[in-house]
């Protein structure tokens, strides 16, 4: 384990400006925390967190990144929290170390491997800082490094798994492919240790055979680049027995057949060296075809730069050749890590992805390692969010993806019945924004559908289009009904029996495709009963027609108002039906189950309902034809809630609003809104909107509240 001075004189060595004293903090603070803990290995806990620092200062990480470090198992391990650290180590640090808390925190979540990618680019878009994720690798080299201490065979083989799939993808993302390297071979142990063993063991063998093969090609090799004037590094290695492995099942060939086991690099000054180096192996020795790659005139996405070539070279063994310069070799060696070591010298064209152009812009413009390392914010899938379902499956949403969204991206039936939605077990609003990382917890009832006020809020195609489809039939089937009751009157006024058939012989006068969407036509308000009866029986007078005409008021259609299916709970039906349904309920005068009310046809929106003494009828007394007559069907047993309004006027005192409240909820009204119209010093006056059965359930709510001394006077609203 490290001691405490080294650690320090280790950061100090590449960066002289190191905070010194928060490091020594940072130092004694992990280790008091972490106190008598132990690791499977048996060694002290402290000794992981100094670990993982001093693999980061192999990368000649910042100050604070090396802070992080060493503090980065203290939330979740230890009794410190965010607030303790952020005072004694300063916002930055205390953001850092929570993101590195949550990147662990949704590793046990759930086994990921069935989703890599999608937990890949969770763990990319929450590492907001490009600092986490380097101490969350390095976090995960450690504990690599120390598996084999775990007793748990299966334990074992999910974190070598998750390190196959998740961090040494990403390692090889951000270009760290020592990190990748060494991920993979630590996680290959594990899962096929007796496949990685044969390997090895066909390498020594192949080594003994070749009695000092690598070397003398290496010779070889140095001595051509001095006979051409080429100043050049050369070094030689063997595969990792994990990326023979790999090629041995891409290729699906023996280990026999796979020669180009060794690899060497060319190091050399300049862009210009590295391709006269390439002329001088090629006009060596015989090129293997197709093995040529150019990654300097077109880089790959994470920034590695390199030529590559494949050759039968020395003692025409099949070899591999990597040319770059020194700079070329950080950053293929270490990615993103090496760019504030060397910030002057990298090219920015040819780079694919924005977020890595970004991120060389910023090294080339940033004046320090720090300010670099400031604006290294990761940007990626940043419109996206990652949720989980409490099987710890992934879903990608984009941005501003509510519970709704979640529901219909599960199935297109949790999204239908969806009537609430727990997150990270809380009970949220159905619009609530999601978060990256959220576990989401649908809750869904049989009883409901979609929601017309969904389409509101919900952001994806698939939500949308299952909302609006559902609107529209449920819209298109209540106009029928309603289309039909009006039909049915009209006849009936006529001295006629309405069946659907004998529309059949005038859809073309009216150009409907159906009778169905003849009677939708009546329903909405563009046809009235009377052009369809006149049409049918073209025989009947003009004034028979109007004498009968005014003796409508009588017939009463037995309709029942709310055409929605029913709801659980207390969702109200005012919600279902005011997105522009058949039939909806006039703000105005509110009208309830037991109050005696009047449809107005109203040309493409269907019926609107008044009560019988509402005072906006007025405006529609010229116009007979468009007045419905309705009357309630509500069942005794029905549970359905309805809108009252009532105007209160109440004394200023403490608590009279609380004695109101407490009145109507004794009486088992639900307040939805409540409005102050008028402020004076005595007297308040305002409005209530209050859930209730019917005109009954209010009046009695209304008599209640005229009891309540605090109250000066109650009236039902009507206006
Ligand atoms: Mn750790």
């Amino acid at each position: 384990m490290m001691r405490q001075f080294e650690l320090v004189e280790r950061v100090t060595s590449y960066d002289p400006q190191a905070d010194e004293d928060a490091l020594n903090r940072a130092y004694v603070y992990a280790m008091k925390m972490h106190g008598s803990q132990l690791r499977a290995s048996g060694d002290p806990y402290f000794s992981h967190p100094i670990e993982v620092a001093g693999i980061l200062t192999n990368y000649k990480l910042d100050c604070a990144s090396i802070i992080t470090a060493l503090l980065h198992d203290t939330i979740e391990d230890t009794a410190a929290t965010m607030a303790d650290i952020e005072k004694m180590f300063g916002p930055d640090i205390a953001r850092m170390v929570d993101g590195v808390t949550k990147l662990s925190r949704i590793e046990l979540q759930s086994d990921h491997s069935k989703q890599a990618e999608n937990f890949r680019k969770l763990v990319l878009a929450m590492s907001e800082d490009i600092r986490v994720l380097l101490v969350k690798l390095a976090d995960r080299t450690h504990n690599m490094r120390t598996l084999h201490y775990i007793r748990n065979p299966d334990k074992r083989k999910r974190i070598a798994l998750e390190t196959m799939e998740i961090y040494a993808p990403l390692a090889e993302r951000i270009g760290m492919s020592e990190v990748k390297s060494e991920l993979e071979d630590l996680a290959f142990a594990e899962l096929h240790g007796d496949v990685r063993d044969s390997i090895v063991a066909r390498l020594n063998y192949l080594r003994e055979q070749g009695g000092g093969l690598i070397d003398r090609i290496l010779t070889q090799l140095n001595e051509i680049m001095g006979e051409n004037g080429v100043e050049a590094e050369v070094a030689g290695r063997e595969k990792s027995p994990f990326s023979i492995w790999r090629k041995m099942q891409m290729k699906n060939v023996a280990f026999e057949q796979l020669s180009d086991i060794m690899a060497f690099r060319v190091t050399v000054a300049s862009v210009e060296d590295c391709y006269r180096a390439l002329g001088v192996i090629h006009s060596h020795y015989p090129m293997v075809p197709n093995r040529f790659k150019d990654y300097i005139s077109t880089p790959k996405p994470n920034g590695y730069r390199s030529l590559h070539t494949g050759v039968f070279g020395p003692e025409r063994h099949r070899i591999e050749v990597q040319i770059r310069t020194q700079d070329m070799h950080e950053v293929a060696e270490l990615g993103v890590a090496a760019h504030w070591s060397y910030k002057q010298s990298q090219q920015t064209d040819g780079r694919q992805y924005r977020w890595l152009r970004e991120l060389l812009d910023i090294m080339e413009h940033a004046s320090n390692p720090e300010e670099f390392l400031e604006h290294t914010k990761l940007e990626m899938f940043q419109d996206q969010v990652f949720c989980f379902t409490p099987k710890g499956d992934l879903i990608a949403l984009p941005r501003g993806a509510c519970p709704v969204d979640f529901a219909y991206a599960v199935h297109s039936q949790v999204g239908d019945r969806c009537v609430g939605a727990k997150i990270n077990g809380r009970i949220m609003p159905l619009r609530t924004p999601l978060a990256n990382g959220d576990q989401v917890e649908i809750i869904t009832s049989k009883a409901q559908t979609p929601n017309p006020t969904w389409e509101r809020f919900v952001v994806t195609g698939k939500a949308r289009a299952r909302v609006r489809r559902f609107i529209r039939t449920q819209q298109r089937a209540q106009y029928v009904d309603l289309g039909r009751a009006i039909l049915n009157r009209a006849f009936k006024q006529e001295g006629y029996d309405f069946t659907e058939k004998g529309l059949e012989g005038v859809l073309k006068i009216f150009k409907a495709a159906s009778v169905e969407d003849l009677v939708v036509e009546v329903g909405e308000g563009h046809l009235t009963g009377r052009d369809v009866v006149s049409a049918v029986y073209p025989e009947l007078k003009t004034a028979q027609q109007k004498a009968q005409a005014q003796q409508q008021a009588d017939n009463i259609i037995n309709l029942k108002p709310r055409q929605t299916p029913k709801k659980p709970g207390n969702a109200t039906p005012i919600k279902g039906l005011d997105a522009g349904v058949a039939m909806h309920f006039a703000g105005c005068c509110h009208p309830l189950p037991g109050d005696r009310i009047v449809g107005i046809v109203t040309t493409g929106k269907g019926v609107t309902i008044h009560t019988i003494d509402c005072e906006s009828l007025e405006q529609f007394a010229d116009t007979p034809e468009r007045w419905l007559d309705l009357a309630w069907n509500v069942e005794p047993e029905d549970k359905d809630v309805h809108l009252g309004r009532i105007d209160v006027i109440m004394a200023n005192e403490p608590n009279s609003l609380g004695n109101i409240t407490t009145v109507i909820a004794k009486n088992l009204g639900n307040i939805t809104n409540l409005k102050f119209t008028n402020r004076n010093p005595d007297f308040f006056e305002m409005i209530i909107d209050v859930e209730v059965r019917d005109v009954k359930h209010l009046t009695n709510i209304i008599a209640a509240l005229r009891a309540s001394p605090a109250i000066n006077s109650v009236e039902r609203a009507r206006s």
